[in-house]
């Protein structure tokens, strides 16, 4: 049975077998949470997604996948990297939003992973309204069949926290 909790916090702390990253398609390293996990993870994370663009992903992972390298210095066994979509006004990528968090899991099966921590995916630069992410991630997860065990939302500032904890609210969880 999955459980599903919230925190507020720097994901880069969490003790889990699994940390989500949510990477862009070049796997090379960016802002927000991304910028984060390897700061806080150090280079042995970029080395593996190196050797993931020179292997299966030499275009990148496209949005709405997942992948896992080493967890470097992180307090977890894994990285799962996964691409959000950018939020657009002229089309629903809600579809791909959701399947980040399944890929996510799916992945998190794989490893064998019990606990896995999320960030709110797509949400900073990609511009996703957090509420509605917050909606997406939350029903995806809870419908997902998976062996995971808990997925641990890590959201950034209490306006994130909180509106993800409406979202769960709402969901009557
Ligand atoms: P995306 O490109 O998918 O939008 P971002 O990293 O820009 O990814 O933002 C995703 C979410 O992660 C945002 O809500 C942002 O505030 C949050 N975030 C940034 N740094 C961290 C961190 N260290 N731990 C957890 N969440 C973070």
């Amino acid at each position: 049975m999955l459980r599903i909790t919230l925190v507020q916090g720097d994901i880069t702390h969490e003790s889990v077998d699994a940390i989500v990253n949510a990477a862009n398609s070049s796997l090379l390293g960016g802002g927000g949470v991304d910028g984060a996990i390897h700061r806080a993870g150090g280079p042995e994370i970029l080395e593996a997604c190196r050797a993931l663009r020179a292997s299966h992903y030499g275009r990148g992972l496209p949005a709405g996948q997942a992948v896992a390298t080493t967890a470097g210095r992180l307090d977890a066994r894994r990285v799962i990297h996964t691409v959000g979509p950018v939020w657009s006004h002229s089309e629903d990528r809600s579809d791909v939003l959701a399947s980040c968090y399944r890929e996510s899991l799916r992945v998190a099966d794989e490893l064998g992973a019990r606990s896995v921590a999320f960030p709110a995916v797509s949400t900073g630069v990609y511009r996703w309204p957090m509420g509605d992410a917050a909606r997406i991630a939350l029903t995806t997860v809870r419908d997902a069949e998976t062996s995971v065990e808990e997925a641990r939302f890590v959201l950034f500032g209490a306006q994130a926290y909180e509106a993800f904890q409406d979202a769960l609210a709402a969901l009557g969880g």
